[in-house]
């Protein structure tokens, strides 16, 4: 390691070491010719320190140096320099090209080393610095040249430090396999830099992120850039002939001076990358609000092991109810993070954040054995109702998922009648095959899957109709719609229809009014959930308004 930061020290300091060099070569090859002379000739050993002066051209100026020096070598103990001083004997012709040559030879050969090995760190600099499958400069490239960025600023321009992710990363991978990526990434690094013209260099600072640095522009140019990059990000991508779709997000700083670390510019522009995650937009600037509320996210995501371990998870329980018999028809269980410091924290907070790591596993893990835990308590006080588990995306793509739920229904006794998966519609997409596989091996077990916020994502109606799903839940944005959105109405109307068609049921989620409550009634929805029956309740609680609810023989109008 010290060997290689003394090489890189010499490669950055060579010019000044060569000129520094010039001087002591001429000291040293006149020294050691005034040696030579002095001690009494070339017969004397002396001659051969001229080998120093020779390899040390060599190493410092490569291969020409080493030739240049060792001709000059050859040269000064040439015909002018006698074998012996006292009698004044001179040396033959061939005996001094003979020597001269040598010393050539010498110079050449460590000249030819130097120039070997420093060309060898040269590469290994290039590669410490670049993206070798798409060779774009990579991260510390771009460190490098954010530190080389003036320290005071000039004008009233500014510099603009892009971050670029591919959102669909793992949905493009399972689909087209990972040579995808490189491709979309290596096309989207042409079309910015094409884009931008000139002299903006366009760097892969991660495996699905690019980084741009526009230097110096005012702010009006930098908005029109900008706009021009959203565009660009928004255009197909050609993988095999195929057009495909890569979603890109942007999150970008602007800073007039670099007076802190490279890193502090970099972080700001991932931050705001990551509220434009959040918030589903194409491009986002960085402020401080977005860096505190990315903090905030992380922190909670560091939080998160320790709070299952802890027990500040636990999950909250709201009844469906069959519309046609006023029955309380199942559960859904809702996580909430009872959280010592910061009160309740929302599983809108958590849960996306925990969607993007593997910590999700443990979540819907943690779920799962609640709910049965729950099953079987409530079995014991006569509650047979069934609870509906929300179930994440990556959980379909975890290795041996239903393999899990199915060894926990075992372990707690419970039948796969009781328990009821909830899954939205991008999770079903993803990657289908294996969904299929997955999914049927958990129907087999008879566990109701349904399909969670109906209406928002894009299922294809043929894979729906593969799939085992018995339950189709409508998105509150349409059922909150209704009594008067006669858009709404279509849609919900539509919606019953189909499930009805291929055998399935429908719950209307987000009820909150009676006369939607009936509206939906009137259209043949099977299931109604909302705030209007029941909010989310504890255990303890849920079981008190059950009875209740069962005592009064509420059976809501029709
Ligand atoms: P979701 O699965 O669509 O759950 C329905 C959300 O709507 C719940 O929000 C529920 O409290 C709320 N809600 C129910 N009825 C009404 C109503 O009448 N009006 C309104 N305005 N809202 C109503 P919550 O509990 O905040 O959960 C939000 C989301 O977090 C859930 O949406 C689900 O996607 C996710 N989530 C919750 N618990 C879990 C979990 O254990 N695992 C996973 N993977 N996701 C979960
Ligand atoms: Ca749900
Ligand atoms: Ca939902």
């Amino acid at each position: 390691m010290n060997t290689m930061r003394l090489f890189e020290w010499l490669a950055v300091h060579i010019r000044a070491i060569r000129i520094a060099m010039v001087p002591i070569l001429i000291a040293m090859v006149c020294g050691v010719y005034s040696l030579v002379y002095i001690t009494g000739g070339i017969k004397f050993v002396y001659s051969h320190s001229m080998y120093l002066p020779i390899m040390l051209a060599g190493f410092v100026f490569g291969m020409r140096g080493g030739l240049v020096v060792g001709l000059i070598g050859g040269i000064v103990l040439g015909p002018f320099m006698p074998i012996d001083v006292s009698t004044g004997e001179q040396q033959a012709m061939l005996n001094w090209l003979y020597r001269t040559g040598f010393f050539m030879l010498v110079g050449f050969s460590c000249g030819g080393a130097s120039d070997s090995v420093r060309s060898y760190l040269r590469h290994l600099k290039w590669i410490a610095r670049h993206d070798l499958a798409t060779q774009l400069p990579n991260r510390s490239a771009l460190l490098d040249a954010l530190a080389e960025l003036p320290k005071v600023k000039s004008n009233a321009n500014l510099h603009v430090l892009v971050v670029v992710s591919l959102q669909n990363a793992m949905e493009l991978k399972s689909a087209f396999g990972f040579d995808v990526i490189e491709e979309v990434i290596r096309q989207s690094a042409a079309r910015y830099t094409n884009i931008l013209q000139d002299k903006v260099q366009v760097y892969r600072i991660d495996p699905e992120q690019l980084g741009i640095l526009i230097k110096n522009r005012d702010a009006q140019t930098i908005n029109l850039l900008l706009a021009d990059l959203v565009r660009g990000a928004r255009q197909p991508y050609q993988f095999n002939a195929i057009p495909i779709h890569a979603d890109s997000r942007l999150g970008y700083a602007t800073f007039g001076k670099v007076i802190q670390s490279p890193e502090f510019y970099l972080q700001r522009a991932e931050s705001a990358l990551i509220s434009a995650d959040e918030d589903a937009l194409d491009c986002v600037a960085y402020s401080p609000e977005t860096s505190n509320f990315a903090k905030e996210n992380l922190s909670i995501l560091g939080n998160l092991m320790s709070a299952i371990k802890e027990g500040q998870l636990s999950l909250h329980y709201q009844p469906k109810i069959c519309i046609r018999t006023g029955e309380v028809h199942s559960v859904e269980a809702l996580m909430r993070w009872n959280h010592p410091e910061r009160g309740n924290i929302p599983p809108a907070i958590f849960i996306p954040r925990a969607e993007q790591s593997t910590l999700i596993n443990l979540i819907t893990e943690f779920a799962l054995e609640q709910a049965m835990k729950q099953i079987v308590l409530w079995r014991q006080q006569g509650i047979h109702l069934p609870i509906a588990v929300n179930i994440s995306p990556r959980n379909l793509l975890q290795p041996g998922f239903s393999d899990l739920v199915l060894s926990l229904l075992q372990r707690y006794d419970v039948s796969g009648q009781s328990l009821e998966l909830e899954v939205t519609e991008g999770a079903l997409m993803t990657d289908i095959a294996r969904t299929i596989v997955e999914l049927s091996r958990l129907a087999e077990a008879k566990i109701t899957i349904s399909i969670d916020d109906f209406g928002t994502g894009y299922s294809s109606l043929q894979y729906l109709h593969q799939l085992p799903i018995s339950l189709i839940k409508i998105d509150q944005s349409f059922v909150r719609r209704l009594p008067d959105d006669k858009g709404a109405v279509h849609i919900v109307e539509a919606a019953v229809t189909l499930a009805h068609k291929m055998g399935m049921q429908t719950i209307a989620e987000g009820v909150e009014e009676q006369s939607a409550y009936r509206l939906l009634s009137d259209l043949g929805c099977d299931i109604a959930q909302g705030y209007m029956i029941s909010r989310p309740l504890p255990a303890a609680e849920f079981e008190k308004w059950h009875a209740q609810y069962q005592a009064e023989n509420l059976s809501l109008p029709a």
